[in-house]
């Protein structure tokens, strides 16, 4: 099962296509140790937790508590996506000496990540910084390219550019609740196809293909919010579906009497999440979000082949 921590919905970016509601808002020490408290009394098996935000490097000390108290019984491997842009040399050796598994979100050129990837303040770009942060260690990162319906024309190119620098490992992720046109998903999958067919000679681990949710984007597990309350889905971390926080928690790190939804329970919750996703999303976004999910799972098996 997956587990994610939500260790703060702050950020230093305010990209264009990010949906979360960006505050102060932080998980604190005490909900730290007693997350590592809850998980150790916990029988469930997580093969994967996943630190989120906002960006989670901002709260790079919880990141390392957790991993250096998380129960050694549970044998999970750790990953974080960062925007990258408060990682030094320091911060690389200790996600390295804790086998992190680290994801950069760079959408491609300085030009087309900085269209969307805007930074607070000054609007300063960050990108040449960002790699030269990461200089000599470009194979310890891997890649999230986010392809939107704007750039979707440019998405090989900026593939392309994403492996001279040395990237190996992608995580394609396509805008998903939005508005895709028919020429823009004809893009997409030309795009693709033509990815695949580089293959030969620019070979690729696709990190698409460790991940499978039965809710389009949003991850389906464990969550746990920066004040300690359990979710079963990481949607509530967008500010539009803040407003179904109650409905959707499943519990606290603090309940002592904590156990798993049901099978039939899980059918509910999943209804539930449906249902939120219907009131937010006009009918052909959601009709996008089906052929952007077609067109991308159609891609992973067939690199998978
Ligand atoms: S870096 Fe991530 S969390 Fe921050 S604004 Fe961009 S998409 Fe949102």
């Amino acid at each position: 099962m997956e587990l994610i921590f939500i260790l703060t919905y702050n950020c230093n970016y305010r990209c264009r296509y990010c949906d979360i509601d960006k505050r102060a808002e932080d998980m604190n020490d005490v909900v730290i140790r007693q997350s590592l408290d809850f998980l150790s009394n916990q029988d469930i098996a997580f093969t994967k937790t996943k630190f989120f935000g906002g960006e989670p490097t901002m709260k790079f000390h919880g990141i390392c508590t957790l991993i250096d108290g998380f129960p050694q019984n549970q044998n999970s491997k750790f990953y974080v996506t960062t925007n990258g842009s408060l990682l030094d040399t320091k911060k690389i050796t200790q996600m390295k000496d804790r086998d992190m598994i680290v994801t950069l979100s760079l959408d491609g050129d300085q030009k087309t990540t900085d269209e969307n990837r805007v930074v607070v303040g000054s609007g300063e770009s960050k990108y040449i910084k960002i790699l030269e942060n990461i200089r000599w260690e470009e194979s310890f990162f891997r890649v999230n390219q986010v392809i939107t319906p704007k750039n979707v024309a440019a998405m090989v190119e900026n593939f392309e550019y994403l492996y001279s620098l040395w990237f190996r490992s992608f995580n394609f992720l396509p805008e998903y609740y939005v508005e895709w046109s028919k020429d823009a998903l004809k893009s997409l999958v030309y795009g693709f196809q033509k990815i695949q067919k580089m293959r030969a000679h620019k070979p690729i681990f696709l990190v698409n293909s460790e991940n499978y949710s039965p809710t389009s984007f949003f991850n389906f597990g464990i969550v746990i919010d920066t004040d300690g309350s359990l979710y079963g889905t990481n949607l509530i971390l967008a500010g539009r579906f803040e407003k179904y926080k109650s409905e959707l928690k499943i519990g606290s790190v603090f309940d002592t009497d904590f156990s798993l939804l049901s099978e039939e329970e899980q059918t509910q919750y999943l209804q539930k999440i449906q249902i939120c996703l219907e009131k937010e999303y006009s009918h052909n976004v959601l009709k996008s979000v089906y052929y952007v999910n077609q067109i991308l799972s159609n891609f992973t098996i067939q690199y998978d082949q």
